[in-house]
């Protein structure tokens, strides 16, 4: 079957499972481990700042978690440093890859004589230091909101964000700094479970629909994890391995199918610059404005 390509190079992000996904395969190789060495090849992924005094401030710093918030994988050493990691489009790490992928960025010497390779090939991802958890929090303010699958993550905090807001509320729930973590795929799955359609206006979701997108958001994402994330292009795992999510997207990339709940056929549109894929009747469609005054200017004219 042809597929849309336009459409594959656009959503290949990983998205909060697919990251959450790296974290829990790379937290046991990594935690409580000391980086013997950290190299930077390409000096972009520290940019702005210069990759010499973080492959030094790394150098010897001992691993105390990996955690994740959002789309960040968070490293946190033993001396108070954060280092976040952001894949953006195409970045993948790997453990103990047998040869030295193309297009590796970042080489991890680890004490135990294990070494794990940061690999982008669009060169996006990103590496940050920070030194201490303020800083941590701070950098993270900036950036991202609510983080999904945690007790902040109510019907109510969304519905005070969303208070007088005109966008559509899958571009809302697309704004990491409102929403951390969900991407394209998993924000057509939530209002799809949601049953709300994604050109309606954020402000007016009432709060029993704003329930509604808050648990499908949580079991989209939650369906993501437990498929061990979606790979569509260049999502990896960190043994190279690839993720089942795409297999089961109950409306994502299905246009021209029949909708799960209901045999309606799925469409595409386009929300927010995203192809967007909707079931018309599980969804339906914000009621669309008259054109103001029209009756009396053609009674002028
Ligand atoms: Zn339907």
């Amino acid at each position: 079957m042809r597929t849309d390509v336009g459409a594959l190079a656009l959503s290949i992000v990983p998205e909060l499972p697919e990251v959450e996904t790296i974290r829990r395969q790379l937290a046991p190789h990594l935690e409580g481990r000391t980086l013997t060495s950290v190299e930077v090849l390409d000096p972009r992924w520290t940019r702005p700042l210069p990759s010499a005094p973080i492959e030094q401030a790394l150098r010897g710093a001992s691993i105390e978690r990996v955690g994740r918030r959002g789309k960040y994988l968070l490293w946190s050493f033993s001396d108070g440093q954060h280092l976040l990691l952001h894949l953006r489009m195409t970045g993948s790490l790997l453990f103990d890859s047998p040869t030295e992928p193309l297009h590796t960025r970042v080489r991890f010497e680890l004490d135990d004589g294990h070494r794990l390779v940061y690999v982008d090939p669009r060169r996006f991802g990103t590496g940050f230091l920070v030194s201490d958890a303020a800083e941590l929090e701070a950098y993270l303010l900036e950036r991202i909101g609510v983080e999904p699958l945690t007790a902040a993550f109510t019907a109510d905090h969304l519905r005070r964000m969303a208070h007088g807001r005109r966008a559509p509320v899958k571009a809302f729930v697309l704004d990491q700094r409102r929403i951390a973590g969900v991407g394209n795929i998993y924000a057509d799955e939530a209002l799809f479970r949601a049953e709300i359609h994604p050109l309606r206006a954020a402000g007016r979701l009432s709060l029993a629909e704003w329930a509604r997108l808050r648990d499908g958001i949580e079991d989209a994402l939650a369906a993501g994890i437990d498929a061990k994330g979606a790979s569509i292009d260049d999502f990896r795992h960190v043994d190279g391995a690839r993720g089942s999510f795409q297999d089961r997207f109950l409306i994502h990339r299905r246009a021209g199918e029949s909708c799960p709940r209901c045999g309606t056929t799925i469409v595409k549109i386009v929300v927010a610059g995203r192809g967007t894929y909707v079931c018309p009747n599980c969804q339906r469609p914000p009621r669309r404005r008259r054109a103001v005054s029209s009756p009396a200017r053609a009674a002028v004219l």
